[in-house]
């Protein structure tokens, strides 16, 4: 890890970083969920890195954080966002994304996008070309492409097509030739490869969601999936949501998640989450409250594991106008949620709600 005058000096953010940290002082930082600070593809910056040099450079807030995201869609080995997501039931990578630019007041997204590598770009087209917030499905895309994004048939790696046809294996051994012989419906097959090591459970819901300040106080959030893996095709998650995946108000702060879109669908907390900040909570508070309250809205049978606790996993991220920023889940996580101010690109450890882990 390099430390302050290394990192700036390496990132090239030294001339740029002292004035820009002190003004009115806020310190720029950008938070993300964890694979904001992972290298899969041989790249040599990670996302939130990306989106802290672009910041402190003085970029557009909303403009580095979706170049940092760009790192992850783009990502042949990421497969919970963008090229290489994992699939829908029929194969199909679908795609979802939404980004707030505070200081503008204006938001944009996309839901079941398919054949477009950077859903989070798209999302911003919308915000910035369109007098809607929302575009889904065929008509998203073909905005796209008329905007003059490329759209190709099929966002799929040979990795996203052998996890989707061993999850028909699964679910449907008839047709697809099983060796086991294991018939799983649904979501029990989904969770069965977690147990089995071929779907990491960050992967099986899986997103990344990432939130930045400037030294003005200039707050801008996205979030950018393919979404729940296998799921009916169609169907939306959290993340495009403006106030469930993502909510940004200028003048208190940011928030986002990842996980289980449904189970956050319900009380769109992202939104909840700022409410709470703008009342005086800590980020670490106002999320944590919102896990609470997910916990306490949870009450199917079939959602709830033996200890009669959710049985899927779910995080926020929350960054306040003070620059004060929190990462929780509902378990705890092996990998923590990423980091980058000036001390550089790091990982720090979620506060979470409940012990054990979701399938217990
Ligand atoms: N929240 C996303 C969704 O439900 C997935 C995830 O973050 O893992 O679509």
């Amino acid at each position: 890890m390099p430390n302050r005058s290394e990192f700036l000096t390496a990132t090239g953010a030294a001339a740029a970083a002292p004035a820009a940290i002190l003004d009115r002082g806020v310190k720029p930082v950008v938070i993300a969920s964890s694979n904001g600070n992972r290298f899969k593809n041989g790249g040599t910056q990670t996302a939130v890195e990306r989106a802290f040099v672009g910041i402190t450079r003085g970029d557009d807030v909303l403009d580095a954080l979706i170049a940092g995201v760009n790192i992850v869609e783009l990502d042949p080995l990421d497969d919970s966002v963008g090229y290489g997501g994992l699939p829908n039931a029929d194969g199909v990578v679908q795609l979802d994304a939404s980004c707030m630019h505070g200081p503008k007041h204006r938001a944009g997204a996309v839901g079941a996008l398919e054949g477009v590598r950077t859903p989070s770009l798209v999302a911003k087209a919308v915000m910035e070309q369109t007098d809607h917030v929302l575009l889904v499905g065929r008509g998203a895309q073909e905005f796209a492409r008329d905007v003059g994004f490329t759209t190709e048939p099929d966002l799929n790696t040979a990795h996203s097509r052998a996890l989707w046809l061993e999850w028909k294996r699964r679910t449907d051994p008839d047709h697809y030739l099983d060796p086991a012989k294991r018939a799983l419906v649904g979501a029990r097959a989904g969770e069965s490869m977690i147990r089995d090591g071929l779907v990491d459970v960050a992967h099986y819901w899986g997103t990344i969601n990432c939130d930045g300040i400037n030294a003005r106080g200039d707050l801008c959030g996205v979030t950018t999936t393919s979404g729940l893996a296998w799921k009916i095709p169609g169907r939306v998650g959290d993340s495009p949501i403006i106030g469930a995946g993502l909510y940004v108000d200028n003048e208190v702060g940011a928030a986002g998640s990842t996980g289980r879109g449904e189970a956050n669908l319900y009380g769109v907390n992202s939104m909840f989450i700022v409410e709470r900040m703008r009342a005086g909570r800590h980020p670490k508070d106002a999320a944590m409250d919102a896990l609470r309250r997910v916990r306490s809205q949870t009450i199917e049978r079939r959602l709830l594991n033996s200890r009669g606790n959710p049985r899927f996993g779910l995080q926020f991220y929350a960054l306040d106008k003070r620059g004060r920023f929190a990462g929780v889940s509902l378990y705890r996580v092996g990998e923590g949620y990423a980091l980058c101010d000036e001390n550089g690109p790091r990982s720090v450890a979620f506060d979470h709600l409940l012990e054990g882990a979701p399938f217990d």
